[in-house]
């Protein structure tokens, strides 16, 4: 089984790079199904070729308690086309070969690793149900122009017609992470035939590879069937949740890890999967406590709170700010402001700001939801974001949320060091962040409850960390309202 990725970016040897493959070696991996081989048959300024080549132990293939023969045919285990064509077990040696460069991280070329850059796929023999045609509606949405070839069933006797086999080129500009997602999900739906056994977090595993495309994909029913492996009741699940995410095709959510394919599902994942969601009831829940009906969403991204926010009456006007224009983009989208009735249109803004400059639009709100955003603030510029959030806007709440960096080592996957997310520029310990809020409180005049969102571990605490900070001068209506809203 073989896969080649070429590109004609220059200098095209940063390839290398972005794989984390030195292109001048021949590197040999372990799978639990044989071995993965990356070897580089071209490698200069104007085009570099690296080439990923499966070999399957069919002993090993066969030999494992998930993969039985079908009934009476005992032999089927060994003697089948596993072994020589680009499959579901290629799609895993990718993840397992190129884990930092499908994330999107890189090292030495982080620019790189976000920019399209011309890429060219060659998958020669991959086994398609459904043909060459089924093979360019799957491929073609995404941006690729896809050439399939149909491999006939025998040369020497063309009138016996083609095989289930196609000869698959991609060609496109794209993300090199994206191009990996693309194959990583799409060459086992193509193939239609999954080795190993689904599990429910397979869903999660669906969801995060197909981050930002799968949820607006034409064909997306089809491809969340194949890739569940046509267990019903998991893809009626994966298609729920890419309902909810359609309007915004938002990037993953900060905690989502990928365990490396092949090591077993960590058993926290379905509840890390939903921490996301609990991250924004706790959120909720404080703004609500806090008696608050003006509320700003600072780097409201896609607008996932946003959207709760309108839900709720008692918001009588929801503000999302954000630095980046694609995320308001998706917001506005999500939130359906076109189609929004004027009344509900009205308690609704959306604003572009950078959060580090005073911006008088944000003085004079309720609370303010600084979540998920300070990590990914180079640390010099914190300064700028407390004086422009607590020093000018002044809210009377602000519920902060961020990582917390002790949890990390509960993540399989996340090797020593690393981060939850490639954009975050750091990540604290329960200490840190709590020393954080007191500076911020004491320079600006807030009171402080800190505490943290999602199962708390003995050792290392809860995932997210959770802070309240209230102004210290609020008028006594106010807090009097909120120690009603508390006991409701
Ligand atoms: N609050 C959202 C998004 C978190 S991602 C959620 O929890 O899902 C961080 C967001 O902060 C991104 O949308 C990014 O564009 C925004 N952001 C980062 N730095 C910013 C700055 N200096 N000013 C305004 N927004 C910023």
């Amino acid at each position: 089984m073989l896969l080649t990725l070429t590109t004609t970016h220059r200098p095209a040897t940063d390839l290398g790079h972005l794989l984390v493959k030195h292109p001048d070696r021949v590197q040999t991996f372990d799978l639990p199904a044989g071995a993965a081989h990356v070897f580089y048959p071209e490698a200069d300024e104007a085009r570099c070729t690296a080439a990923l080549l499966v070999e399957v132990d069919p002993l090993k293939l066969g030999g494992g308690r998930k993969n039985r023969a079908p009934e009476g045919f005992a032999l089927g285990q060994y003697v089948n086309d596993r072994p020589y064509a680009a499959s579901s077990l290629l799609s895993s040696a990718l993840s397992k070969v190129f884990r930092s460069a499908l994330r999107g991280e890189s090292r030495d070329r982080p620019e790189l690793a976000a920019t399209a850059i011309p890429l060219t796929v060659r998958v020669p023999v991959l086994r398609c149900r459904g043909g060459a045609e089924l093979a360019v509606r799957i491929f073609a949405p995404l941006g690729w122009t896809v050439t399939a070839t149909p491999i006939p069933l025998d040369e020497t006797y063309p009138e016996w017609g083609d095989s289930r086999y196609v000869d698959l080129t991609l060609t496109g500009t794209l993300r090199l992470a994206d191009a990996l997602n693309h194959l990583y999900v799409l060459l086992p739906v193509l193939d239609d035939a999954k080795h190993y056994w689904v599990a429910p977090d397979e869903v999660d595993k669906l969801l995060r590879a197909g981050a930002g495309w799968l949820a607006g994909h034409p064909e997306r029913a089809l491809i969340t069937r194949r890739y569940l492996a046509h267990r019903r009741a998991l893809a009626g699940v994966a298609m729920a949740r890419l309902t909810e995410l359609r309007l915004a095709d938002e990037p993953p959510a900060d905690d989502s890890i990928d365990p490396a394919p092949g090591e077993a599902p960590v058993a926290g994942d379905v509840r890390r999967a939903s921490l996301a969601v609990r991250r924004r009831e706790a959120v909720l829940a404080a703004l609500r406590d806090s008696g608050a009906s003006r509320v700003l969403d600072l780097g409201c991204g896609g607008g996932a709170l946003l959207t709760a926010l309108v839900a709720d009456r008692r918001f009588t006007e929801v503000v999302g700010v954000d630095v980046s224009d694609r995320s308001l983009g998706l917001a506005a989208r999500r939130l359906r402001l076109d189609r929004l009735p004027e009344r509900q249109r009205d308690r609704i803004r959306l604003w572009q700001s950078a959060l580090t400059y005073r911006d008088d639009r944000l003085r004079g709100y309720d609370a303010a939801v600084l979540m998920e955003v300070v990590e990914h603030l180079d640390p010099p510029r914190l300064p700028a974001l407390e004086d422009a959030v607590f020093g000018h806007a002044r809210p009377g709440t602000v519920v902060v949320t961020t990582p917390n960096v002790e949890y990390n080592v509960r993540y399989e996957g996340l090797g020593p060091g690393r981060f939850r997310h490639a954009d975050h520029r750091f990540e604290w310990t329960r200490a840190e962040f709590a020393a954080w809020v007191d500076q911020v409180a004491a320079a600006h005049g807030y009171t402080t409850v800190v505490g943290g969102v999602g199962d708390d571990d003995p050792e290392v605490g809860a995932p997210t960390q959770m802070a309240v900070l209230t102004r210290a001068d609020r008028n006594e209506n106010t807090s009097d309202d909120r120690k009603e809203a508390t006991n409701r």
